[in-house]
């Protein structure tokens, strides 16, 4: 027990630290967090850790998390993602329970907000084109210059902008800005936009309004009005974090919130960029955003990953502000550890050849009870059936065995998996050589896969009864970039892809309990590695399924 608290201690991490500051120097009563995404396209492993990272402190503390859409800039947002985006979330076990909010429905506090700032002399409409403002906004090492439009008074400026709303300028001809301070040696703290004209539908609020805010005047507004305390964002925002402090403190609100930064999650060797997987799927070089070769939420979700393989995924990461990237192999340790205990393990010939007991009764079939989980018994046994003729994986047989090789081959014995002892009596071959069927007898006394004497034999190998058998397609994956090449191509930024992403295996032998398998239905395939029923190609008696990952890995955990 004692242990437990000092661990516990050690692994608090910064963010943690500060909300207990917080809490104890009673800066707020309850924390509240929340998950801001923009409605632009699927989410991805890196929100699920911002997503899991902000409700596991809720549920830690004791707060709230709020889920809202962040839908702010009309032109790249989407109903279509706004529904997969909470599909994912709840997948992940993220519940927002009665808080889904969308930042459209702020728009008049927005507004008014923005009158407040005028009021008080620290807001101003600016006729600068964007271009001139540009200009005007010096650099990192020379101040900028005041805009001549800063000076208009607070009536001036009220009017302008109520004008703005009324849809009396054209895109572009009118900005608000915020009146902070051009020398700032913070380039965001340089009289920043805080609304633009643009004459778009938005996909919420329709046509109502013809001004919309921007990401860095809106973001805080909306926090302080759900009452969040915890702000928490990706460290690309460190250098908006005065402004955002600027906006909460110039509107006054009684408690307001706190920005703070981690670093984002990043993966060797995959796609994690919206951007980059939008074109991916545009392009057609991949089947839909959730294309199981992806890390979108949906991909990992149709691959097979469990949400329990993704929140403890996201908890060996870490929280941290340093940038750094994660081996994808540190995933597939997650996935595999989840299922381990969970997956029933069967048996599925990938690359059948045929296999002839020939002293073994011609017509027969038996049932042999097969433990579904060796490690678990809670998940029980089935009956597997065994006849005369089975499939066995072609690489399990050689006619002239290599150095070590401990499969079939002319007169060594083997178990068959959980059936009987068998030894080779010989092989079939067709005309160019291929080898078509293997024979043997087996000893009837060895049932269960039992040594009736004593005796050893050194391989095991596994077998689908050819009566039964079911007819299966398995998908196998690499990594979608090219490992060797890394992700981008360092001319053109464009991506490296790897040609053998895919491998579709098809005529695969399974047992008939594989056959009944329905969508997401995980297995472990005895030596094959964790499958998963395809969700949209998968049917009963003609299952589809994809490889999460095969069985072995080089990536060791330190624990
Ligand atoms: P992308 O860069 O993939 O396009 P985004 O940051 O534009 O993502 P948003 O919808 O704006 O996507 O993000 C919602 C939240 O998720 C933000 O708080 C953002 O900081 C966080 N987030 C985005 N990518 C990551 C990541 N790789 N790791 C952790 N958090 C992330
Ligand atoms: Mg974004």
């Amino acid at each position: 027990m004692e242990k437990e608290t000092a661990k516990e201690t050690v692994s608090k991490n910064f963010i943690e630290q500060i909300i207990e500051k917080d809490l104890a120097e009673g800066k707020y009563e309850e924390i509240c967090t929340r998950f801001p995404p923009e409605p632009n396209g699927y989410l991805h492993i890196g929100h699920a850790k911002s997503i899991l990272l902000n409700y596991g402190l809720a549920q830690k503390y004791n707060g709230k998390f709020n889920m809202r859409f962040d839908d702010t800039n009309p032109t790249k947002e989407k109903i279509e993602f706004v529904e997969s985006i909470k599909e994912d979330i709840k997948w992940l076990g993220a519940d927002w329970e009665d808080r889904l909010y969308f930042a459209s429905d702020y728009f008049e506090q927005m507004y008014e907000a923005a009158v407040k700032l005028i009021k008080k002399g620290k807001a101003f409409v600016c006729d600068l084109t964007a271009e001139e403002i540009r200009e005007y906004r010096g650099t990192l090492t020379e101040p900028g210059k005041e805009s001549p439009y800063r000076n208009r008074s607070a009536e001036e400026n009220l009017e302008l902008f109520e004008k703005m709303r009324n849809g009396e300028f054209e895109d572009g001809s009118k900005v608000l800005r915020a009146k902070i301070d051009m020398a700032s040696p913070n380039i965001n703290m340089r009289d920043p936009v805080i609304y633009r004209v643009a004459h778009m539908t938005h996909h919420n609020t329709g046509d109502k309004w013809c001004i919309y805010p921007m990401y860095d005047f809106a973001h805080p507004i909306e926090d302080a009005i759900e009452g969040v305390t915890h702000s928490i964002c990706t460290l690309e925002f460190e250098d908006h974090r005065p402004l955002y402090d600027w906006v909460v403190t110039e509107l006054e609100y009684p408690h307001p919130p706190k920005q703070i930064e981690f670093a984002k999650l990043y993966l060797t060797n995959v796609v994690t960029g919206k951007r980059y997987i939008k074109k991916l799927v545009e392009d057609g070089i991949v089947d839909g955003w959730d294309d199981p070769r992806l890390v979108s939420i949906a991909a990992l979700r149709r691959r097979g990953f469990t949400p329990e393989s993704i929140q403890k995924f996201v908890e060996l990461c870490g929280v941290s502000k340093a940038n750094s990237s994660v081996d994808y192999a540190m995933l597939e340790y997650c996935i595999r550890e989840d299922l381990k205990m969970k997956a029933p393990r069967m048996m599925a010939v990938l690359d059948p050849v045929k296999l002839v007991i020939d002293n073994y009764p011609e017509g027969e079939i038996e049932y042999l009870e097969v433990p579904n989980n060796m490690e678990n018994p809670e998940l029980g046994s089935r009956k597997v059936p065994f006849g005369r003729e089975l499939y066995i994986e072609r690489e399990d047989f050689m006619e002239v065995p290599v150095k070590k090789y401990k499969r079939l081959y002319p007169d060594n014995e083997v178990r068959l998996m959980n059936a009987y002892f068998v030894t080779c009596t010989g092989c079939e071959k067709d005309e160019e050589g291929n080898v078509t069927v293997i024979h043997c007898t087996y000893d009837p006394a060895s049932k269960g896969g039992n040594s009736p004497d004593g005796r050893k034999v050194k391989g095991t190998i596994h077998w689908i009864c050819a009566e039964t058998a079911v007819e299966a397609e398995c998908r196998l994956y690499e990594n979608i970039v090219d490992e060797e090449k890394g992700v981008y191509n360092k001319e053109d930024g464009s991506l490296n892809l790897n040609p053998n992403s895919l491998t579709v295996v098809k005529g695969c032998l399974v047992e008939p309990e594989l056959g009944k398998a329905e969508a997401y239905d995980r297995f472990q395939f005895v030596r094959n590695g964790f499958f998963c029923a395809d969700c949209h190609d998968s049917k009963p008696g003609a299952p589809v399924f994809n490889r999460i990952v095969s069985l072995k890995s080089s990536f060791k955990m330190n624990k």
